[in-house]
């Protein structure tokens, strides 16, 4: 035989090979059982025994490293133990001390170092072997369970709580603003804005109620803002107009509330900005805020890692799980990963998305779609998109060049946000790709890439306006092709409609949702709402941004990962809930609300304005003016109405209300007979009138003389 030649001649480590060998051969042709286990446990016991203390150490000191050097070179120091713990289980192998050998002398049910030994060997059936296995099934299972529960780690004997406090954001999609609070200090998370419903007339823009953080203004240590949409963002300028507090933020935010500040004359109180750094902790008040990069439909997004004296909570801020985002910086699942090891008390996570099944495409899911229309494309590509959306723009652009064409970005909010994004280094383009709006009739209409806003259908943005033949320099070509790369923001349905009716009219090819990755949304759909659930594993959770449906649907998708129902509260803007590890639970509500503002003056209108305007809408108005003498004599009148009945029923109209008039000033009480109780009566019986009549409560304006 081959093979035991070469055993004969042995050099000291075959030598032990060979007597293991041997061993092994003389157990299965003479040994009983009892001498079988003598002959295992002689010295590999020790050595498993060691192997796992090694082990132990080595899963000790890694641990302590990952912990207190969380962004340092742990991966190092991982790859050099592991080395290391190979190089001593090759040296113990070929030492023949096999490390895998099992002994059975653990007469307990206690694993040693997370090993556990099978303990009857000889057993004819699997009955005391399925055993053992069974004990380590529960035990794995105990210590995943135990792995879930990390809001175990929670403090349970501290006193400490905080306030959670939504001012706008709850019952509503925008208008994002937050307020947390101890005793004594207090952040307020984003400042947004929202948009108006169609019977707020003339009101452009809404800003929320600041009533309340006047009242705790003292211990307000900052305003935190996760992103630069102008849900959260909006509504900055408008405080500063009345409190200021330091801003602290990402660049990219900071940057646009910056523009904003200029426009409203705040140029000054850029000194309140505080530029921050992602995964670095900071202290600001009572708290220590970290942010932690997201990804959205905007760049430079971060969810909030707040750690208070009560425990750490998560802000998620709006966010989608882009695995490969358009600048390859993904969603920092590690550092979500830490805090939810660590425990973290309470998660407020973006509900928007939560009616949506599975998840959200990447945004480099557009690209494609892109390539597919560029390379159809026979005329001048128009695309519109949301003006935030950078990266949407950066795909469009880099289709553009690929197929040789100029890039001219129409419409102001686009291009200032482009050109903020290029300042800052967020994205690199050349700029001699780019053409002014006046130029683009110089060049071939098959080298002209138009960039622009007005994807909801907005009146005056530039689409529309080239739509409907307005614009000063574009208008629109039977051979465009216009890509709408958005979807309509429920409300804007209408409006999107209309300005594809008037498109398609000029005889524009329009692609619009006739792909399904011709736009991806910026908010987590279920499996992403999901994934921040695992990892931040919370013991509170507070669905955030959205209608009363948004927010209880994404309860029940918590439920599904591990939340408690008992511990989910479902927030109305003013509800203030008190959080602390034991317990969650509303304890008031404050004054919130909303704020009209007119964007085209940049002011406030009363809400009693508001008001009228939406009575005069809806019902009408009658003035009716008299010069009545004081022995009772109608001497002159008018009476004219708006909006109640057809011109042709005007006259009519009029006499009946002439009629009403000479009653009420003949019925009128001896005493008090002035214009002031008169133009009282008219307005009472009026009204009771005209109800009975048209079914209407309009304005009525009585200007009564007597004389
Ligand atoms: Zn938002
Ligand atoms: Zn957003």
């Amino acid at each position: 035989m081959q093979e035991k030649e070469t055993m004969e001649k042995k050099t000291p480590e075959q030598s032990s090979q060979v007597s293991r060998f041997s061993k092994f051969t003389d157990r299965f042709k003479k040994k009983s059982p009892e001498e079988q286990a003598n002959d295992m446990t002689s010295d590999s016991t020790e050595s498993s025994q060691n192997q796992a203390k090694n082990f132990h150490n080595r899963f000790k000191q890694r641990d302590s490293k990952n912990y207190t050097n969380t962004q340092g070179n742990t991966q190092t120091d991982t790859q050099s133990n592991t080395n290391q713990g190979q190089k001593n289980f090759e040296k113990r192998r070929w030492q023949g001390k096999n490390p895998h050998a099992q002994h059975n002398k653990a007469q307990n049910d206690e694993s040693i170092n997370g090993i556990r030994e099978v303990r009857d060997v000889n057993e004819k059936g699997n009955l005391g072997l399925h055993k053992d296995l069974k004990r380590g099934v529960e035990a794995n299972e105990k210590i995943q369970r135990q792995s879930l529960n990390a809001h175990n780690k929670l403090n349970l004997n501290t006193k400490a709580s905080v306030r959670i406090t939504p001012l706008g954001g709850l019952g509503e999609i925008g208008g994002n603003i937050t307020v947390i609070e101890t005793q004594d200090s207090a952040i307020v998370i984003d400042v947004g804005m929202s948009f108006p419903n169609e019977d707020m007339h003339g009101v452009d823009i809404l800003v929320p109620d600041f009533s309340y953080l006047f009242a705790i203004k003292d211990k307000i240590a900052a305003v935190i803002i996760t992103h630069a949409h102008e849900d959260h963002i909006g509504a900055v300028p408008y405080l500063f107009k009345l409190l200021q507090f330091p801003i602290y933020g990402t660049p990219l935010p900071l940057g646009m509330i910056g523009s904003k500040f200029d426009e409203h004359g705040l140029k000054k109180f850029r000194s309140f900005f505080k530029i921050v750094e992602k995964r670095k902790p900071i202290k600001i008040g009572a708290f220590e805020v970290e942010w932690i990069n997201i990804t959205h439909s905007i760049i430079d997004a971060s969810a909030l890692a707040i750690r208070t004296e009560a425990g750490v909570i998560i802000h998620t801020g709006d966010f989608k799980i882009d695995h490969t985002p358009v600048d390859n910086l993904p969603t920092d699942l590690h550092r979500l990963a830490h805090y939810g090891e660590e425990g973290v008390m309470l998660l407020l996570s973006d509900s928007t998305n939560s009616h949506r099944s599975g998840v959200t495409p990447s945004e480099a899911s557009v690209g494609p779609t892109f390539e597919t229309l560029f390379k159809q494309a026979q005329g001048r590509v128009i695309m519109s998109t949301f003006s935030s959306n950078i990266h949407r723009v950066y795909q469009a652009i880099t289709h553009g060049l690929k197929y040789n064409r100029k890039v001219a970005v129409i419409g102001r909010s686009m291009e200032k946000n482009l050109e903020l994004a290029r300042e800052l280094g967020y994205i690199d383009l050349p700029q001699n790709i780019f053409i002014e709006a006046h130029e683009v009739e110089k060049y071939p209409d098959e080298e002209v890439l138009i960039v622009t806003t007005g994807s909801q259908g907005e009146t005056m943005s530039a689409l529309y306006r080239m739509a409907t033949d307005e614009h000063r320099h574009i208008k629109i070509k039977p051979s465009d092709m216009v890509i709408i790369s958005a979807k309509a923001i429920p409300g804007n349905e209408g409006s999107v409609s209309t300005v594809l009716n008037f498109l398609m009219k000029a005889g524009a090819k329009v692609a619009y949702q006739d792909f399904s990755e011709i736009h991806v949304s910026g908010h987590a759909a279920q499996e992403e709402q999901k994934l921040m659930l695992r990892l931040v594993k919370p013991k509170f959770f507070l669905p955030v941004h959205g209608e009363y449906n948004h927010i209880a649907r994404h309860k029940q998708t918590a439920i599904a990962c591990g939340v408690m129902e008992k511990n989910i509260l479902l927030m109305e803007d003013g509800d203030q809930i008190e959080v602390n590890p034991n317990y969650m639970k509303k304890v008031r509500s404050v004054k919130n609300g909303k704020t009209y503002i007119d964007n085209q003056i940049n002011r406030q209108i009363e809400n009693d304005v508001v008001l009228d305007r939406q009575a005069l809408a809806s019902d009408g108005i009658v003035i009716i003016s008299a010069k009545i003498s004081k022995d009772r004599k109608i001497l002159e009148t008018k009476i004219t109405s708006y909006g109640l009945v057809a011109d042709k029923e005007d006259k009519g109209f009029e006499k009946e209300m002439n009629d009403t008039l000479e009653f009420v000033v003949k019925n009128f009480k001896a005493d008090g007979f002035n214009a002031k109780n008169l133009e009282n009566e008219v307005h009472n019986t009026f009204k009771r009138h005209i109800f009975k009549k048209v079914k209407k409560y309009p304005t009525i304006v009585p200007m009564i003389y007597v004389v």
